[in-house]
């Protein structure tokens, strides 16, 4: 158990409160400020006598699907720019975690005799192997890592960009002729990339979640190019849930609908401007911070020209910090970390190795500020303990190992 030698060996309770802070979970809890500034805005009286029905519009593919949320999410993304929308077909879901599942029962034959292969590029969303194996389905089995997937016949490959846990903006990789896409696009917003292009592929997943942060909401789209498909994934949440809670869409209407107006109308606070304001900040500090010792390193990423903001050299301002500790005898960095009350996601989960872990940048200020005070302290306490300074780091890091 070296980890744990390794960090009984550093007096943590010196330089750390006993306070845990968690950067595990992706809670997007940091555009509080934005939202108690628009409180008003986005509130929304709902009468008793409204939504006894389970139907919205019994004529479109999605029946539960609330015609003024389909409008919304149209128009933000008309305002975006990130991706066509003309001629898609909009599926609602809860959470886009309903939607991965209805987009894998959607692509599978229903009379296959094989379950089709799941895959996805490491380090990918650690959820992809849980959602997909957890029912243990005869329609579709995880198969792990796309890169060295060779298997050949059907598969599915999940396609995330920007890429969560890494930021990495991402293509799809096995190059077979009986492969499906997913695109989970949950992070392609302003606030976190350059949008370098307007995309359009088969199925792109979104949620409210990132995309405004009011995950409680529990609101995901899918844009979907195939009416066969649309139907299918329909099917799926009308088996499951029978449709989606009429109270979040209309929420998740309004609030699309402030962040839109906020993006054309000068009077007010533009939401994608103020968000990525602050991820940028975020970014620099704890840049600045790791940059102090080479006991942790961080991806970097090129710039672009973002079409939204119209900057021609921006950069990218991930909502994880996929971060890798350097020194030599950490062999679990996430192990290390929780010593110092600092819970993150190991590297592990995400089909990689134990030296990396994931810390989530979307959480409140005080967290944030908190953990950057930890990490410098760690920093200064490894510092103290080595002599002669860094000899256990290499300078060489590896993004993907
Ligand atoms: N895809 C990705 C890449 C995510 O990071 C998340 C949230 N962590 C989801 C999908 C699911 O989001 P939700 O269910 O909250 O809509």
């Amino acid at each position: 158990m070296a980890g744990k030698d390794q960090v009984a060996s550093f007096n943590t309770s010196e330089i750390s409160p006993p306070r845990i802070i968690n950067l595990d979970n992706g809670d997007p809890t940091m555009f509080e400020a934005y939202w108690r500034k628009m409180d008003e805005k986005c509130s929304l009286v709902i009468s008793g006598i409204q939504f006894l029905s389970y139907f919205s519009d019994t004529k479109d593919v999605c029946w539960y699907l609330e015609p003024k949320l389909e409008d919304e999410i149209k128009r933000l993304h008309r305002v975006v720019g990130n991706v066509s929308v003309e001629d898609y077909y909009v599926v609602v879901g809860t959470g886009s975690t309903q939607l991965l599942q209805a987009a894998l029962y959607a692509l599978c034959p229903s009379d296959g005799s094989n379950p089709v292969n799941v895959v996805s590029a490491v380090p990918y969303y650690s959820c992809y192997p849980e959602l997909t194996g957890f029912l243990r389905s005869g329609l579709y089995e995880w198969k792990g890592d796309a890169r060295i997937y060779d298997e050949g016949g059907p598969y599915i490959e999940f396609v995330t960009s920007p890429n969560n846990p890494d930021g990495s903006i991402r293509e799809a990789i096995v190059k077979n002729g009986q492969g499906k896409l997913v695109h989970d696009l949950a992070y392609y917003w302003p606030q976190y990339t350059p949008i370098t292009s307007c995309v359009g592929h088969e199925i792109m997943l979104f949620t409210l979640s990132k995309c405004t942060g009011h995950a409680g909401t529990r609101i995901g789209w899918a844009l979907v190019k195939d009416k066969d498909v649309a139907k299918k994934m329909t099917e799926f949440n009308t088996i499951s849930t029978i449709g989606v809670s009429k109270e979040s869409q209309i929420r998740a209407a309004k609030i699309l609908g402030l962040v839109s107006d906020s993006c054309l109308n000068p009077g007010l606070d533009n939401f994608f401007k103020h968000g990525k304001a602050l991820m940028a900040e975020r970014w620099e500090k704890l840049r600045k911070v790791v940059g102090q010792s080479g006991l942790f390193s961080l991806p970097q990423f090129p710039k672009g020209h973002c079409l939204f903001t119209g900057e021609f050299s921006t950069k990218a301002h991930p909502a994880f910090a996929w971060m890798k500790c350097n020194k030599e005898d950490i062999v679990d960095c996430e192990k290390f970390l929780r010593g110092f009350q600092i819970l993150s996601r190991t590297g592990r989960r995400f089909g990689c190795n134990a030296k990396y872990v994931r810390i989530s940048l979307v959480g409140k200020e005080e967290e944030f500020e908190l953990f950057l005070e930890k990490l410098l302290a760690i920093q200064e306490e490894i510092f103290c303990t080595v002599a002669n300074g860094w000899p256990w780091f290499t300078k060489e890091v590896q993004l993907v190992p």
